[in-house]
C-alpha cells in the first residue's frame, strides 16, 4: 500500500471537486461511478467493484474484530436547471470564498469525497470491515440501496453522509405517492345525458382524503404524518368533452412502518367510506404512483413512488456511540441528536431492513437542490476529522 494515495482533506476536496464536474442525474451515474471506482484503487481499497445496478462498492478490511460499518452517499445528483442563474457554474467545483461550489457540493459529492477519505485513514487499523457503498438512483427513491440490500450485503451499521450541518441524524418521514383514479364514460359537453362524468366525485374524493389527514399519527420525534392532494390530472384534456379520467394525486409523508401497501389499503377504505357506491358508469381505483427506472448498467424495473421512513432510538447504543465520538464543534458534550426534513437511502437500510442507521455529515439543508449549493470548507474540514473517529466508535458500540 507504500504508493496509495494519501488520504488527507486536500486530496479529498479535490476528489470532490472532480466529481461535481461529472454530471450525473438518476440513470445516469455510470462516469461518475467509474471515477469513484478508480479513487477505490488508488486509496488501496480491496473488493472494488459496481454492482448489477451500477453502485460503486469498495472496501477498507478491518481487524476481524467487530461487524462492518457501511458508509453511504448517492452517485446522482438532482436537476442543476439554468446556469445562468448559478454565481458560480454548477459543474465547475470551484472552491471560492471559503466555499466547495456547484450542484453536489453538499448533496453529496462533498460528503462522498469526505467519507471515502476518512475511510482510507483506517486502513490497516479498523476494528471491523469499513463497506465504502455510494448508491444510484436516491434521488428517485432508493432504488440503488433497496437492490444493494437484497443482494445480501448486510452492515452491522449504516452512517449516512446526507446534509447535517454536523449533528447526528437519526430518521425521518418517508414519502409515498398515491393516486385516486376515477373513471367514466366520455362525452360531448353538449350532452351530458350520454356520458357519467369522471369530475363528480372528486369532492367526495377530496372530502375523505381530509378526514384521512385529520386521522394520522404522531411519532414523538419526527412529529405528525402528512397527506395532502397535490393535483387533479383529467382526461381527455379537451374543454368541450367530459373526462372519463380523473386522477386525484396524494402526497402522504408517513411515519416509519407504512408500506406502500398499507398506504394503498388506507386510502382505498377511506375512499370508499365516503364515495360508498358509485354512481352508475362510475368506478374509483386507487393505487401507488409509479415510474419506470432504467440504471445505467440497463436494469429496468417499474418502481412505487415510495421511499420508507426511519426513526432510531435516540438511546441506541449506536446512536450514543456517534454522538459522543462527534460532540458539539463549539462546545462541549455529545452531539445533537435529531431528524432529517428530508428523506434518505436510510429508509432502506433501517426502516425496512432493521439495520442501525445514522447521519452525519457538513452541509446545511438550506442549499440542498438549490442553485446556491455549496458546502463551508472549515465545516467539511471538521467533519472529515471527527469521521474516523465516529466509525471508530459505531464499530465498538456493535461488539
Ligand atoms: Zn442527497
Amino acid at each position: 500500500m507504500g504508493n496509495a494515495r494519501e488520504p488527507t482533506f486536500e486530496n479529498a476536496l479535490a476528489f470532490a471537486q472532480d466529481l461535481i464536474r461529472i454530471p450525473s442525474p438518476s440513470g445516469d451515474e455510470e462516469a461518475v461511478a467509474r471515477r469513484v471506482i478508480e479513487e477505490y484503487e488508488a486509496l488501496g481499497f480491496e473488493d472494488v467493484r459496481t454492482d448489477d445496478v451500477g453502485n460503486a462498492i469498495g472496501v477498507v478490511k478491518g481487524r476481524g474484530e467487530a461487524p462492518s460499518v457501511m458508509l453511504n452517499c448517492h452517485l446522482d445528483v438532482v436537476a442543476e436547471g439554468d446556469h445562468s442563474e448559478w454565481e458560480f457554474p454548477p459543474f465547475s467545483g470551484a472552491v471560492e470564498q471559503g466555499f466547495l461550489h456547484g450542484r453536489g457540493a453538499m448533496d453529496i459529492k462533498g460528503p462522498l469525497a469526505l467519507q471515502t477519505y476518512a475511510a482510507a485513514t483506517l486502513m490497516g487499523r479498523a476494528r471491523g470491515d469499513i463497506i465504502v457503498a455510494h448508491t444510484v438512483f436516491e434521488e428517485r427513491g432508493g432504488l440503488g440501496m433497496q437492490r444493494l440490500l437484497d443482494s445480501g450485503v448486510r452492515p452491522g451499521a449504516v452512517v449516512i453522509g446526507e446534509s447535517t450541518h454536523g449533528d447526528v441524524c437519526i430518521g425521518h418521514r418517508g414519502r409515498g405517492e398515491v393516486e385516486v383514479v376515477i373513471h367514466g364514460l366520455a362525452g360531448h359537453a353538449s350532452a351530458p345525458g350520454r356520458a357519467a362524468n369522471a369530475l363528480d366525485l372528486v369532492p367526495a374524493v377530496l372530502t375523505a382524503l381530509h378526514k384521512l389527514a385529520e386521522a394520522q399519527a404522531e411519532d414523538p420525534m419526527l412529529g405528525r404524518s402528512t397527506l395532502v392532494a397535490t393535483g387533479v390530472d383529467v382526461l381527455p384534456e379537451s374543454r368541450n368533452v367530459i373526462p372519463d379520467k380523473v386522477t386525484v394525486v396524494v402526497d402522504w409523508r408517513v411515519l416509519p412502518g407504512a408500506t406502500d401497501e398499507w398506504m394503498e389499503r388506507s386510502v382505498e377504505a377511506a375512499v370508499r367510506a365516503e364515495v360508498g357506491d358509485p354512481p352508475e358508469g362510475l368506478t374509483v381505483e386507487v393505487r401507488m404512483a409509479a415510474q419506470p427506472q432504467t440504471t445505467y448498467t440497463g436494469i429496468t424495473s417499474e418502481r412505487s413512488l415510495f421511499t420508507p421512513g426511519f426513526v432510531m432510538d435516540p438511546d441506541d447504543p449506536v446512536v450514543r456511540a456517534a454522538a459522543r465520538a462527534v460532540g458539539q464543534r463549539d462546545g462541549d458534550g455529545p452531539a445533537t441528536v435529531r431528524p432529517w426534513a428530508f428523506a434518505t437511502d436510510g429508509g432502506w437500510s433501517r426502516g425496512v431492513h432493521g439495520i442501525p442507521t445514522v447521519g452525519f455529515a457538513p452541509g446545511e439543508e438550506r442549499y440542498a437542490h438549490t442553485n446556491r449549493e455549496r458546502l463551508n470548507l472549515d465545516e467539511a474540514r471538521w467533519t472529515f476529522e471527527r469521521y474516523p473517529l465516529l466509525i471508530d466508535a459505531v464499530h465498538r458500540a456493535l461488539l
